[in-house]
């Protein structure tokens, strides 16, 4: 019975089939399905185990195996996107001729629900760690070249470190390095740098041993996961992006792919809200990327302002969101994107619905 309902839900089942040259090995992934990108696929070859995690809709389908000979640290991954096919192109150490693949691992060739796979994680380099704001900085952290990983849009990692012998897990959000860098779908292959934005809690219990680390050190980084769907961005004509504090940091991915990708896009208004001006995340970048473009409009609002600030001030409130919130036309197709503290986001979302925004119209960014 459980069989028989998971079958019906899952997607077609998908296979893979391999053949070799005498210097290369080729994995090919068929997904039978149409919406696949680099995005898509993760790839983690560690030791002699080989380990390939296709996501389709919320199941994962893994090819998983202990290799029968040694290959080279460095692989590549192509996607043919109108047919779903996934290669994985390996290097063989040894121009020899292999008879098989190699050992079945565990659930290899199965397609299991995404959330019963578990976070996979891998070790990632610290490469440079700069300040934003007093307390805020951007880390950059290098994949392993043995890994192909790509973060997706509006998604999230968990970082991992050893805190007083017990390994402790953080949800973080990759931004882009600025708002300014290339943003191209589908992102070039060999993207092995991670962005993040995090802010420093000085009696937090993970951010300052991640702040201890040294240019060199090592973190974990898990598979990514959230709820945020590209397509809710098709045919958008108004994207509204209300962000309080660090929960500015899904909006960088999502403004840079809307202004990019979406011919349809006509507005992206971002409220930001602070405590005081010191803690405006890449005020300077925003202010300058509004001038460039003139789709983008930005607004910050001080909750603990000086008496110099002549903007807007307080929390969040009805009043601020009504004068905000102005479609460019009656009919237009508008999203609207939510984050930052709990209490921030559900007093958003209240006061979304009280302005009869439906729930299609709005998408709260949490865990
Ligand atoms: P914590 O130990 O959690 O403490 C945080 C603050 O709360 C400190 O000031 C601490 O003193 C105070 N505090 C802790 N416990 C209590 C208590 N019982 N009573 C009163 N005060 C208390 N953060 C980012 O900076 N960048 C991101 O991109 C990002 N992305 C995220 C994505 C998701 C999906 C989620 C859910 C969160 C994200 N966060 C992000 C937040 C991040 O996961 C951590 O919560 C944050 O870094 C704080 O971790 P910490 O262990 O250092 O602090
Ligand atoms: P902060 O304390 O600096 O506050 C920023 C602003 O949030 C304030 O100026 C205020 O306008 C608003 N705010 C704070 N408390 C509020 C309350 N009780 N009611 C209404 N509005 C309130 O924020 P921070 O320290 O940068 O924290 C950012 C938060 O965003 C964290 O809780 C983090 O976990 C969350 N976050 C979530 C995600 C996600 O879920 N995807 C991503 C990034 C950050």
């Amino acid at each position: 019975q459980v069989t028989d309902t998971l079958a019906k839900e899952s997607p077609s089942s998908p296979s893979y089939d391999w053949f070799q040259t005498d210097s290369l090995v080729t994995i090919v992934i068929y997904t039978k399905q149409k919406d696949i990108n680099l995005d898509s696929v993760i790839v983690d070859h560690r030791d002699d185990s080989f380990r390939a995690e296709t996501v389709i809709k919320d199941y994962s389908y893994l090819v998983h195996v202990a290799l029968s000979h040694e290959i080279q640290e460095d692989f590549s991954v192509l996607v043919v996107e109108n047919v779903g096919k996934i290669e994985i192109v390996l290097k063989k150490k040894e121009n020899t001729s292999w008879k098989r693949l190699g050992h079945p691992q565990e659930n290899h060739n199965s397609i299991i629900p995404k959330k019963d796979t578990g976070l996979f994680y891998r070790k990632c380099q610290l490469v440079s760690k700069e300040d934003v704001t007093h307390d805020t900085k951007l880390f950059c952290l290098m994949l392993p070249p043995s890994t192909h990983l790509q973060v997706p849009v509006g998604q999230h990692v968990y970082l991992k470190l050893p805190i007083t012998g017990t390994e402790i897990v953080k949800p973080y959000t990759p931004v882009s390095d600025s708002l300014f860098s290339e943003f191209k779908e589908p992102v070039l292959p060999n993207n092995i740098y991670i962005y993040f934005l995090i802010k420093i809690y000085p009696a937090g219990f993970f951010t300052p041993e991640l702040d201890h680390l040294q240019i060199g050190d090592y973190v974990s980084v898990s598979n990514p996961e959230g709820n945020f769907i590209i397509s809710q961005l098709q045919e958008l004509e108004d994207l509204f992006l209300l962000a309080a504090g660090t929960g500015f940091t899904p909006m960088v991915k999502v403004l840079n792919y809307a202004l990019t990708n979406i011919p349809s896009l006509r507005k992206v208004k971002l409220m930001f809200f602070n405590k005081t001006e010191d803690d405006i995340i890449w005020r300077s970048q925003l202010e300058k990327l509004a001038f460039k473009d003139k789709r983008f409009e930005v607004e910050f609002v001080l909750s603990a302002p000086t008496s110099e600030w002549s903007g807007k001030q307080g929390y969040i409130s009805p009043a601020l969101l009504s004068e905000f919130l102005k479609r460019s036309s009656d009919t237009s197709k508008v999203l609207i994107c939510l984050c930052g503290p709990t209490p921030f986001t559900e007093q958003g979302m209240k006061m979304l619905h009280d302005l009869n925004f439906s729930k299609d119209e709005i998408h709260s960014f949490t865990a």
